[in-house]
Formats: structure tokens, C-alpha cells, sequence
């Protein structure tokens, strides 16, 4: 597995010999300026161990020449001057569930772990909310929660904060808009290690660009002030269904994003595919609905959804926190695999759905054995989302009216494949996607994308973005030393 990911390394970046010497000078300097506290650089300490997970583990290979834990903004702006200065790659990590190679991780180079920066404030006169980057979004709703307020965020508790900066789907979504249109003024530290307030009256491109357009790009965010949200009760769980109900789900799947208009009501549709012999009984797939309703009675918001036979269902009275727990808790710690996202967008209501769906069956039946568990997630965007974004201002994405909706396409590949093998399935899962096309105009979801899909280039606003990033990482600082999505 280390030479795969070493020879990855290789092919896709690097002066090899020129980042190794970096890296540690950079880590020693940092080390002068912040102490030692805050800069583990042993490959055996525990916590330089913990913060080398990745949710795609073929990332846990990786190894910075030193992980820093900056405490502030002044810390992560020390640092980012101390890399600058030895030239060294670096990777800032907040929840490390971007699948992409380098987005988060690092080799040789010096890995910013934002986990010790938790602090988080309400102001019940304004109720808006802040919060530092570090820590899952399960652990800022939890301290909320005391407050009966919420903010916009992952809909699942261990997905970190990055989560925002790509815009941000949760199940308040269709209500408020995406997590970055809840956004009322961020703290980041710029690439030339100044530190600056972004809102809608200070440095207003950048707090545009900061909205959906990307982390990893313009600056480090080290705080978040928000508009918080009301969290009672909720109306929520999951539906599992088995192979002779498929075509029925999908259909009431196509429904609701098409038209439900209850913007309390929020579904994922995530349909399984396992690795385990068809038989010629579909044994090897089950559709798992994921159901929301913000208020503890759903009228008939999913009357389609429970009159179709059913395995199991969970739907009961829960707080927001045990929302984000469904369908168990530490879900995302336990989908830990060698993962990897694409993303499609499709509107409702024509074939290109059945034709996203008919490849995706195809593919799946005609490549058994190369995968573990292959997902396809349904994500609607109503007319409600779009509206209430527009509302607050409109966020990178400039998204046009809804209802449409993203596919997410997981793909999790078998532990200790080859190379080639990887390689080999990773590209024909491409294919699959790029054949299936995507409807004209509208933006592919950057959280959900691979780094080869180049998503910002479908947003209506790429070329004010790219004039946002020259200005901002005018030296391509960020661009050169990280990874990130290609403004090119
Ligand atoms: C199990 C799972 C569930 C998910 N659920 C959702 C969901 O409900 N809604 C949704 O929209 N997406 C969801 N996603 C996608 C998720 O939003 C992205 O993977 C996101 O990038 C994860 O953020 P992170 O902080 O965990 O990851 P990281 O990999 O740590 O960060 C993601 C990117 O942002 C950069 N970054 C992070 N913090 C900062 C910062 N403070 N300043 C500058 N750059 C920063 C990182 O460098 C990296 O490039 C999910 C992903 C997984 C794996």
C-alpha cells in the first residue's frame, strides 16, 4: 500500500528530494515559534497517528514530516509564513473526509491539524453562533443543542467543518439555503499569513469565494459566525427496503424531488449495491431512505415513502443530535475504507435520471468483485434551497432555481488491490459517470466531487472565482505547495 500511494505521489506532484528537506525545516522553525507543545513530528505518537486518518484511508499513508496543532489564528498564520518561507508542501485538515489525495493530507511536507481550535459562543441577543474550525460537526451540535438552536451543517455528526466551505448540504437545507449561506462573517488568515475578517462589508469577493467555492484555496478559516437556527423536535429515520420495492422507491424518489414543497420535509435516497452474488434475485442491493421532518408531525410529507412494503423503519421522535447519528452512531468512522466520490447533476423529470441509474446497474453487475459497496445517493435541491440562498445573498454556486438534484457515486475498492487494478476500476467508474452526462447549467457539487471532475469550472461564476483566487494566493502559494480544485 506504501509504494502505491508513494508512486501516486510521485506521478502526480513532485520534487521528492526538494519536500523532504522542506519539510522539516519548516517544522523546525515552527517548532522555535510555537514550542513544542504544539508540533509533533514522531511517526509513533499517538496523536500524530490519530491525525494521519483519512476517511479514504489510502490517504493514512501519507507521512508529514510534522503535525502542528495551531491554537489561533495567530498560530495558523505563523505557520503559514514558516512554510512559505522553507518552501515546504502543507495540507490544512479539519474533519479529513475529503476523499481527494492532498486536499487534506500530506507528504513530506507539514500537515495543519485545525482539531485543537474548538471553541464555539451564542449570543442569544442576535442568535448568531460562532465556531472554530476544529471538531466534527456532531460535537457543535451538541454544544448548541443547550441553547435549543442548531446551525447548518453535515448530515452526518463525524463530518468535519470543511463540510461548509464546499457549500454544505444539510437537512435544514431545504429551509435555509446551504451551511455557507448561513454565514455571516468568517476569520481567515490569508496565504501571506495576514489575518482578515471576511463579510458581506469586509473584503466582500472573498467572503463570496468562501461560500461554496471551496476550502483550501483563498486562506485558512480559523472562525465561523453564523446565523444559528431553531432545533426542536424532529420527525426522522430510515427506511430500508429490499430488491422487489426498487423501482417503486426510485419512483417515489423522482416524486418528492419533483414535487414536494414542504421545505421542513428532507430525504436522502441512497440505493446499495454489495459485493455478494446476484444470483438473478437482486440479494446483492437495498435502497436505504434517509427521512427528515423539522417538527414532530410530518402530515403526509412521506406518505409515498411509507406506503411502499418496507424491511425496517426507524422513523420516531428525535433531538437534532441523534438525527445526525442515523442510521447509527459513528457512521462515518465505520465507513472508513478506500473511498472515493463523483458527483453528477440531473434535473427531475427526464430520462437523463433512468439513464444515470440503468449505467450506474449495468456497471455494477458487469465489474463484481472489484468493489466492496458501491452508493448512489440522491440529493434533491428544491426550489425552496435555492430561494432561501438567493435570500441571504446567493453563495459561489449562484445556484439556479431547484428543484434539481446531485447524484453522489461512492465507490469503496477491496483493501490490498493492486495499482493497476485500482487504476483500472477507478477509470471505468469515471467513464461510467462522464458518460452519463449532466444537465446544462447547473453547478456539480464540489463536496461530493472528484478532484478530476474540475467542478468549479461548472459554476456560473468561475471567472470572478479565478479573479478572487489571483487575488488573494496571487503567487499560487496555495495552488503550488496543497492540494485543492483546479482553477486553471
Ligand atoms: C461520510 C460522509 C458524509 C458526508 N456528508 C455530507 C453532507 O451531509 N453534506 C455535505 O455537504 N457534504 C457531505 N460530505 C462531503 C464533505 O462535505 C466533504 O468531504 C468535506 O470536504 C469534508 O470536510 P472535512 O472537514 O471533514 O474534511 P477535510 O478533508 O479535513 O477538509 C476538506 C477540504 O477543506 C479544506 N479545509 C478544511 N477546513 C478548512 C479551513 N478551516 N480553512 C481552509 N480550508 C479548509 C481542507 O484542506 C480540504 O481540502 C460527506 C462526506 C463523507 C465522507
Amino acid at each position: 500500500m506504501l509504494s502505491f500511494c508513494f508512486s501516486l505521489l510521485a506521478a502526480t506532484l513532485v520534487p521528492v528530494a526538494a519536500a523532504v528537506a522542506a519539510g522539516p525545516a519548516a517544522c523546525s522553525n515552527i517548532t522555535t515559534q510555537l514550542g513544542s507543545s504544539k508540533v509533533v513530528a514522531s511517526p509513533l505518537n499517538l496523536k500524530y497517528i490519530d491525525s494521519i486518518e483519512y476517511w479514504n484511508t489510502l490517504q493514512d499513508a501519507y507521512q508529514p514530516s510534522c503535525v502542528v496543532y495551531p491554537a489561533s489564528a495567530q498560530d495558523v498564520s505563523v505557520a503559514l509564513q514558516a512554510i512559505r518561507a522553507a518552501d515546504s508542501r502543507f495540507a490544512i485538515k479539519a474533519g479529513g473526509h475529503n476523499p481527494n489525495t492532498f486536499y487534506s493530507s500530506v507528504d513530506a511536507g507539514v500537515l495543519l491539524d485545525l482539531s485543537s481550535m474548538t471553541a464555539k459562543s451564542y449570543d442569544a441577543d442576535t442568535t448568531l453562533a460562532t465556531y472554530e474550525p476544529g471538531g466534527v460537526f456532531g460535537d457543535v451540535y451538541e454544544y448548541f443543542v443547550q441553547y435549543n438552536r442548531t446551525v447548518v451543517g453535515a448530515r452526518l455528526a463525524g463530518v468535519g467543518t470543511g463540510l461548509a466551505l464546499g457549500g454544505g448540504m444539510s437537512y435544514l437545507s431545504p429551509q435555509y439555503g446551504m451551511a455557507c449561506d448561513s454565514f455571516r462573517e468568517l476569520e481567515i488568515v490569508l496565504p501571506d499569513g495576514q489575518i482578515v475578517t471576511a463579510s458581506k462589508d469586509s473584503n466582500p469577493d472573498l467572503f463570496f469565494a468562501s461560500r461554496g467555492g471551496g476550502g483550501n484555496a483563498y486562506g485558512v478559516v480559523t472562525k465561523y459566525t453564523v446565523q444559528s437556527r431553531p432545533a426542536g423536535e424532529f420527525y426522522a429515520g430510515n427506511i430500508i427496503y429490499t430488491f422487489p420495492q426498487k423501482d417503486s422507491v426510485i419512483e417515489a424518489i423522482g416524486n418528492f424531488i419533483q414535487y414536494n414543497t414542504d421545505p421542513k420535509a428532507a430525504i436522502i435516497g441512497t440505493y446499495e449495491k454489495l459485493p455478494t452474488p446476484d444470483l438473478n434475485l437482486n440479494l446483492d442491493e437495498a435502497i436505504i431512505m434517509f427521512l427528515v421532518y423539522d417538527g414532530p408531525d410530518p402530515g403526509t410529507a412521506f406518505d409515498n415513502f411509507t406506503s411502499i412494503p418496507y424491511l425496517l423503519n426507524t422513523c420516531s421522535i428525535k433531538t437534532y443530535p441523534e438525527v445526525v447519528d442515523m442510521p447509527i452512531p459513528m457512521a462515518t468512522e465505520l465507513s472508513r475504507g478506500a473511498n472515493m466520490f463523483r458527483v453528477g447533476v440531473h434535473r427531475p423529470g427526464n430520462n437523463s435520471y433512468e439513464t444515470a441509474l440503468n449505467k450506474w446497474r449495468a456497471w455494477a453487475e458487469d465489474n463484481k468483485g472489484k468493489y466492496l459497496l458501491l452508493s448512489l445517493d440522491f440529493q434533491p435541491v428544491p426550489k425552496s434551497l435555492t430561494d432561501a440562498s438567493k435570500a441571504q445573498g446567493g453563495n459561489a454556486m449562484q445556484m439556479p432555481d431547484g428543484p434539481w438534484f446531485w447524484l453522489n457515486y461512492l465507490i469503496t475498492t477491496p483493501v490490498g488491490m493492486s495499482e493497476p487494478d485500482y487504476n483500472a476500476v477507478q477509470q471505468s467508474y469515471r467513464d461510467m459517470v462522464a458518460d452519463t452526462g449532466n444537465a446544462e447549467g447547473l453547478p456539480l457539487f464540489i463536496n461530493d466531487a472528484n478532484y478530476d471532475q474540475n467542478p468549479l469550472q461548472t459554476f456560473s461564476t468561475f471567472a470572478k472565482l479565478q479573479e478572487i483566487k489571483k487575488k488573494y494566493d496571487p503567487d499560487n502559494f496555495f495552488a503550488d505547495k496543497t492540494g485543492g480544485w483546479s482553477f486553471a
